[in-house]
């Protein structure tokens, strides 16, 4: 059974449609990478997911609910954004807090998963700064600690790297992909870059205009592109 089931899946915008009978499947334990050209709707499905953008018609399920209609707390998925998005009065350590606080877990829980996230993510020695004090990648690890310390059973990022330097961007993903072997946490991943897709994924989603172009293993779209958009796309240098 699928962990994430994404069925005939539409998004409107008023009378414009962003997204077309879009269907996927991902696998308990994937990393799955939706790529695709600005504006093509990456971002519109994960946030729909997530929960923060209503669906259209179809169906979304997690593990076996649908959650069409579940608030975003209620989905058991965490999502790490671009811009980070970290409290800036908030140390490190409530920075990673705070998901947890709010949903009242037992304060010795919470300092267990904090302690473990930071361990993981090599954040033990920052746990008093503040956002301003760290670097552009530490930032980004804080970020991920946060989807940590929540357990989810779904990880959404949505380009978190392009915030990054191409030196710290490369460095990233293989921080990414440990994690994701480590953990085996299912993972929804939005880039645009070509180059991250084939480098992480399990499985590539290549979408355009609203639609989904082919999905594949990295070498399966290397090797058998469906089309020539899928060539060009996947066969492009970054
Ligand atoms: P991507 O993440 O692939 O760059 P998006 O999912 O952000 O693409 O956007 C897909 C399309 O939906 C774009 O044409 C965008 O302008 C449009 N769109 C996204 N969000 C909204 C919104 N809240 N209202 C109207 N149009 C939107
Ligand atoms: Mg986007």
């Amino acid at each position: 059974m699928a962990q994430v089931a994404i069925t005939n899946v539409a998004k409107a915008f008023g009378p414009v449609k962003v997204l077309h009978d879009v269907s996927v499947d991902i696998a308990d334990g994937q990393f799955v990478v939706l790529v695709g050209p600005s504006g093509c709707g990456k971002s519109t499905l994960l946030r729909m997911v997530a929960g923060l953008e209503t669906v259209s018609g179809g169906t979304i399920a997690i593990g076996e609910r649908v959650v069409n209609n579940l608030p975003p707390a209620k989905r058991d998925i965490a999502m790490v954004f671009q811009n980070y998005a970290l409290y800036p009065h908030k140390t490190v350590e409530q920075n990673m807090a705070f998901a947890l606080k709010l949903r009242k877990t037992d304060p010795a829980i919470v300092a267990e998963r904090v302690k473990r996230a930071a361990d993981i993510l090599d954040l033990a020695p920052y746990l008093k700064r503040y956002p301003r004090q760290l670097s552009g990648g530490q930032r980004q690890r804080v970020a991920m600690g946060r989807a940590i310390v929540r357990n989810p059973q779904v990880f959404l990022f949505d380009e978190p790297l392009s915030n990054l330097d191409a030196k710290l961007r490369v460095q990233m993903r293989t921080e990414i992909k440990e994690l994701h072997q480590r953990l085996k946490t299912t993972t929804i991943y939005v880039t645009h870059d070509q180059i991250e897709a084939m480098t992480m994924a399990d499985k590539i989603v290549v979408m355009r205009d609203g639609r989904i172009e082919q999905v594949g293993a990295p070498l399966e779209l290397f090797d058998r592109p469906a089309n020539l958009f899928v060539a060009g796309f996947i066969g492009s240098p970054a």
